[in-house]
């Protein structure tokens, strides 16, 4: 069931479970609602996964994967299904950013100009991808021909977030279907419609039954994911917490390979020759862009000492610019925060940036009356022992912390259990590569943040992950090796 503003943009899309190319209701016959975070109102009635729906939507892509058309298709033709859905995607480009803005309160203008585009990017990359996978031959002692072949590793289950929907699931989508896996694709509860509506186009695109089935609903759901013997791999983006309960688990009844992209606290490091104006721009897009829910946001802000004061003032002013307001309007630049329960925990984490003595220079409350909306908020003369400094708040709150030397915020960037990403603010390219050496992280934007590409891997070191997303790496992720040794005679050259 739709409300009519959800009507208005889409007709046709589905709130039921898409197993073997079919809308389904749920096992239990229980649903939920998705909440428009701009308006508080209830945007739809979305059908509620359970362990059996999730058995059911196995055996529908094991059998798709054992038996169907799908394992006989060629690389190109993969990647034909797969160009078919990103030129469906761009005819409903409209819709999907309209959706996706009602259902998770990101501003028009981005939903528009960078999740939609990005996501039609990811799946035109893996289309190509799918055309251009291949082993090698390598020439071995011994009279043998030997050479290795990459194979699909069977069924993915695909856990995702809700801070970038149409994003994680072509993140995740993309590489599975270029390499021949069949899939289980669980959306965020929070922002299950974006998910549906490209299952739809899935279907349009004539992907054979069973090869993508689409399950709404909560964590249960994707718990009984992790721990079915007939899933071969687990993809999961979220928290550093259920990421670490999905690795305890994965290995129940089965030895699933996994892969994983969880939280940050990433250090964006100022340095005193940096062109301020630059930096003050990268560093405002670097926290605040989505509201601040990105797992990668440059939210520990390290400002070399003898450019301190002079930055507080100039990123104030910057903060200042930001346009809060309905989501759907387009100069909108900050729209709400995804629920109440990340609102809570947000103007907690303000709360507690104060007693423990940071400055604050911004913000600090809820913004309007309705929406879970909060002000853009900084905080100068953070030091790493706060709250605000070690955890992640997934909002908008820019916390600035003071360094002396290089060698000082290096050792003070790394320590920390996140190692997703790093920026670094420099005309001096020698500093620029001292540093982005000593990080450990898995990007380094270097007078930049937040550029991401669809070739470009993606993940964190330590607590922030397990593997790359995107690029090759990110296909190598749903493909296994096969060594093949095949006699010959004693005689071949
Ligand atoms: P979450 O990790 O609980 O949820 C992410 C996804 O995992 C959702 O689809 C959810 O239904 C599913 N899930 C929940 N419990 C599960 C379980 N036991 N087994 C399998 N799947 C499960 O994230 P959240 O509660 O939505 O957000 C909490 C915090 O996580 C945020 O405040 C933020 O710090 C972090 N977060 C990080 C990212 C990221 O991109 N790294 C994205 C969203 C949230």
């Amino acid at each position: 069931m739709l409300n009519n503003l959800a009507r208005r943009f889409s007709s046709r899309y589905q709130t039921h479970l898409l197993i073997n190319n079919q809308w389904v209701k749920s096992s239990s016959h229980s649903t939920f609602q998705t909440i428009n975070p701009a308006t508080e109102e209830v945007i739809a009635e979305v059908q509620r996964s359970n362990e059996e729906d999730v058995n059911k939507a196995v055996k529908a892509a094991r059998n798709a994967f054992d038996n169907g058309p799908w394992r006989r298709m060629s690389g190109r033709e993969r990647g034909a299904l797969l160009h078919n859905l990103a030129h469906l995607m761009t005819k409903h480009q409209d819709d999907l950013a309209k959706l996706e803005t009602i259902d998770n309160g990101k501003p028009i203008s981005d939903s528009k100009n960078i999740d939609v585009p990005l996501a039609i990017q990811c799946y035109e990359y893996y289309a190509g991808a799918a055309n251009n996978i291949r082993g090698s031959n390598i020439p071995i002692t011994g009279p043998y021909l030997c050479y290795t072949r990459k194979e699909p590793k069977g069924v993915a289950g695909q856990i995702i977030p809700w801070n970038f929907p149409l994003l994680m699931q072509s993140w995740k989508l993309g590489p599975a279907l270029a390499a021949g896996c069949t899939v289980i694709l669980k959306p965020a509860e929070l922002t299950p419609l974006s998910a549906l509506k490209v299952g739809e186009l899935i279907v349009e695109a004539g992907f054979p039954e069973g090869v993508v089935n689409i399950l709404p609903g909560y964590g249960d759901a994707g718990a009984a994911m992790v721990v079915h013997p007939d899933i071969d791999k687990i993809a999961f983006t979220g928290s550093t917490e259920v990421g670490l309960e999905i690795m305890r688990n994965a290995s129940t009844g089965n030895l699933k390979r996994v892969t994983l992209e969880l939280g940050g606290k990433s250090p964006n490091i100022v340095l005193d020759d940096a062109d301020m104006d630059c930096a003050i721009a990268q560093a405002h897009i670097g926290l605040f862009l989505n509201q601040g829910q990105c797992c990668i946001a440059g939210s520990r802000l390290f400002v070399q000492e003898s450019i301190y004061e002079k930055f507080l003032e100039k990123i104030v002013e910057s903060a200042k610019t930001r346009v809060l307001g309905d989501p759907l309007d387009p100069k909108t630049t900050q729209g709400p925060q995804i629920d109440h329960v990340q609102f809570k925990k947000i103007l907690g984490y303000i709360t507690k940036g104060k007693q423990e003595g940071a400055k604050l220079l911004l913000g600090g409350n809820r913004w309007g009356k309705k929406g879970y909306f909060i002000e853009p908020t900084i905080f100068a003369d953070v030091t790493d022992n706060m709250t605000i400094a070690r955890e992640e708040i997934f909002g908008p709150v820019m916390n600035i912390l003071k360094f002396k030397t290089i060698d000082e915020v290096i050792q003070r960037a790394n320590n920390s259990q996140y190692g997703l990403g790093a920026g670094v603010h420099t005309r001096d390219i020698e500093k620029a590569l001292k540093i982005t050496n000593s990080l450990r992280t898995g990007t380094v934007y270097v007078n930049c943040y937040d550029v991401f590409r669809e070739n470009t891997p993606f993940g964190g070191y330590k607590n922030s992950g397990v593997g790359r997303e995107l690029g090759e790496q990110g296909l190598e992720n749903y493909l296994e090796s096969k060594t093949v040794i095949v006699k010959t005679s004693n005689d071949t050259l």
